[in-house]
């Protein structure tokens, strides 16, 4: 029987790789890909990370990978399919078998939800970002948009127009559904353009993001906005399903659990974007996966 499993290999779960092998844990970490790195593996560049500036996702996953391996982690990429709580022992069933364990640490991670037009799969990455915060930088004095009403969408916008030249907010409704205060801070961005009652049809570009194809839904009125970068803000998805009969989920499906990663079930620990929580980065996460360790160690 494991003393800790894993699920998920995303900065978080090798944190908790990390963290355990140092403490003498018996673990494995159980990942979907053989590619570990979760989100950061889709992330053309990390500049916010301390001490790694510029740093591009997929060599941050392999230098977190490699850590993990040089201190003995154990992997399997495996699919799980269930947790069972029988008390002190834990199964975790995936295609690849049936695992018994102490305690167990969630750290599946969330996923941007996409608008499914053509163009933003290709473009990801060349001008397509679900992550304002990680690569506005890349979009100084430019001109961008970003697509959505909600609260990330208007923080996002707020954030770019400090550095680009001009921000476009395109929403499908006449009301943006982020806090009154933050659409307040909006409407005062001398260089942001609201663009009502539109949607996104297509993302246009060579290689690289060079306009929207956009529909007014209350004239049905088509154009195209010539644009460098679009940032997707149309929601988060947490990977939380697995685990929605086993503990406390708050309403938009993230885990309940505070800096010590304990959910509402004894022995289940939650670290990294699946858990409810306000700053969801590579930093954050990381912090996450050793603090949960720390709170595996205390229910052996
Ligand atoms: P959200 O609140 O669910 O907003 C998503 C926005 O995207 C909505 O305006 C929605 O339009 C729009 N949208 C959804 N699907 C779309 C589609 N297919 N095409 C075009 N637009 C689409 O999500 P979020 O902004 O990512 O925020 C997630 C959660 O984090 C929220 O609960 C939010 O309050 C919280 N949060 C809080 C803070 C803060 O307190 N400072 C900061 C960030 C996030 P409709 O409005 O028409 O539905």
């Amino acid at each position: 029987m494991y003393d800790v499993i894993i699920i998920g290999s995303g900065p978080a779960g090798l944190s908790a790789a990390i963290y355990g092998c140092r403490a003498g844990l018996k673990q494995l970490v159980i990942e979907r890909s053989p590619l570990s790195g979760g989100q950061i593996m889709q992330t053309y560049e990390v500049d916010n990370y301390p001490g790694l500036p510029g740093i591009a996702g997929f060599d941050m996953a392999t230098k977190f990978r490699e850590h993990a391996d040089k201190l003995g982690a154990q992997f399997v990429t495996a699919q799980v399919s269930k947790i069972e709580d029988q008390g002190e022992k834990k199964i975790v069933t995936t295609d690849k078998g049936t695992y018994e364990t102490k305690n167990i640490i969630l750290a599946t991670g969330a996923h941007h939800a996409a608008l499914g037009v053509e163009g933003e799969a290709n473009l990801l990455g060349c001008g397509v970002s679900y992550c304002a915060t990680c690569d506005g930088a890349f979009f100084k004095k430019r001109t961008v948009a970003v697509v959505g009403g909600g609260d990330v969408a208007v923080e996002d916008a707020i954030f770019l127009a400090r550095m680009c030249e001009k921000v476009y907010v395109i929403h499908r409704r006449d009301e943006l559904r982020a806090q009154k205060v933050l659409q307040e801070q909006l409407f005062a961005c001398p260089n942001v353009e609201m663009i009502w009652d539109s949607e996104v049809k297509k993302i246009n570009g060579e290689g690289q993001v060079e306009s929207l194809t956009i529909l007014n839904k209350k004239t049905q009125e088509e154009k195209e906005l010539s644009v460098s970068g679009v940032f997707v803000a149309v929601g988060i998805i947490p990977d939380t399903e697995l685990v929605k009969d086993l503990v406390a989920l708050d309403e938009s499906n993230y885990v309940i659990a505070d800096e010590t990663g304990k959910t509402s079930r004894r022995g289940i620990f939650v670290a990294g974007d699946a858990r409810k929580k306000v700053l969801r980065q590579v930093v954050t996460a990381v912090a996450d996966g050793a603090n949960a360790i720390t709170s595996v160690q205390e229910n052996l």
